[in-house]
């Protein structure tokens, strides 16, 4: 029986699950998988999945094997209260690593990115006849970490599965439905996650005089580190410094003892990264000082995510692949994106191309009412926002079929 990718969707949506945390997710791929009879592991890089569909008995006895297409989806969802209003909507709630009850939202689309993935095997099963080669689907766990493709190879992904020719991953995004976002070159920012812990004296909030305020520390870094970009960057040069999160304090009148920054980083290159981290440790270092406090801030970098570069050759291969099946006008440059993926340690670690591009799940006509009346910003929501709905379809369709098409590019033909 055909899956009912729309109702796999929508059911994946009401049920969002932190990173490293999506075992009912997995429940639901490997409960899929089965049905379609593809085999595969469970609780690769913790709860991650892999399938093989291997087609390659004619190539064996001619004793060479045919490409190995690696198809890579990411599972998790995000700590962000939905608000879209949508029928299937979530309400559910997890327990992030900090111990904390938050809301959980598939507010970056990874829902659409694994029922399309599941669509594809379906096609790619069903036509077996028309091509060789194998197909590998990776089922990532934990991408909003930028820790779950490397969980995945220390978990051995690349020896226990046929190790690939290429890898393919999408990301479904706010451009119109229909359309294809990718470049050759480098497609997302390098990233990097910081903790910064700035370390004062705590008090009574009615003796200031007696303490190291690093509310008030915390405040001047904050302020201090949007220079870095707007007075210290090249306007010509790509460079985000955002500051997402900043905990100090449990009372009015207790002056704490710390406060903690959580920043995240972006650049195009490992150039500009050793340039920006350079910057922000000497503001944080000179804030703390200026305020007096007698222990250094601790800097502590949470994560690191290189830059994903798209492999020009097989690039270009593709997006003529995609303009063929799907129009001229479909692909578009999107630009380089300032997000940041890990899907690339995969490819890096096989040392082979990747191919990661974006594909559009807004209405053209709102998207086009919004270019229009100059409001993209406000009217188009984004990956991370409350407000981020994919119109499912025919976004899902063209996921599943972006995916078969790339694959069946880089396979062999029957
Ligand atoms: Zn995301
Ligand atoms: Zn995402």
């Amino acid at each position: 029986m055909a899956l009912d990718l729309d109702a796999i969707y929508t059911d994946l949506h009401r049920h969002p699950e932190l990173s490293f945390q999506e075992t009912r997710t997995a429940g639901v791929i490997a409960q899929r998988l089965t049905e379609l009879g593809i085999e595969f592991e469970e609780g690769v890089g913790r709860t991650g999945l892999a399938a093989v569909i291997r087609n390659d008995d004619h190539a064996a006895v001619e004793g060479e094997r045919g490409p190995v297409v690696w198809l890579r989806a990411d599972m998790d969802g995000l700590p962000v209260e939905e608000r879209t209003g949508l029928a299937y909507a979530s309400t559910a709630r997890g327990i992030d690593p900090h111990g904390l009850a938050v809301p959980v939202m598939h507010a970056c689309g990874h829902d659409m990115h694994v029922t399309a993935l599941l669509g594809a095997l379906e096609r790619l099963v069903a036509t077996t006849d028309e091509w060789r080669g194998t197909v590998v689907a990776v089922f990532q766990p934990a991408e909003e970490y930028g820790a779950g493709s490397q969980a995945m190879i220390a978990d051995g992904v690349l020896d226990r599965f046929p190790r690939p020719d290429i890898v393919l991953g999408q990301h479904v995004t706010p451009l119109p439905a229909g359309t294809i976002g990718m470049r050759p070159g480098t497609q997302m920012a390098a990233s990097d996650g910081l903790r910064v812990t700035l370390l004062g004296r705590g008090g009574h909030g009615s003796r200031p005089h007696s303490t190291i305020d690093p509310v008030v520390m915390a405040a001047a870094t904050v302020m201090r580190l949007q220079t870095v970009v707007s007075r210290e960057t090249d306007p010509r040069d790509v460079a985000v410094v955002t500051v997402g999160s900043i905990h100090a304090g449990l009372k009015n009148n207790i002056i704490p003892a710390e406060a903690v920054l959580e920043l995240s980083l972006r650049y195009p290159d490992d150039e500009a990264r050793a340039r920006v981290l350079e910057k922000v440790e000497r503001i944080v270092r000179a804030e703390a000082q200026a305020s007096g406090a007698e222990e250094e801030p601790v800097i502590r970098v949470d994560h690191s995510l290189p830059p994903t570069i798209n492999d020009d050759e097989a690039t270009a291969r593709l997006s003529a692949a995609f303009a063929r099946a799907f129009g001229e006008d479909t692909v578009i440059d999107p630009g380089m994106f300032t997000g940041s993926e890990d899907v690339s340690w995969f490819a890096r670690e096989a040392g082979v191309p990747l191919v990661f591009w974006f594909w559009g799940g807004v209405d053209p006509q709102v998207y086009a009412d919004a270019v229009a009346s100059g409001s993209i910003e406000r009217d188009i929501p984004t990956n991370h926002s409350p407000f981020f709905a994919p119109l499912l379809q025919p976004t899902l369709d063209n996921g599943v079929t972006n995916l078969v098409t790339a694959a069946r590019e880089f396979l062999g033909r029957r």
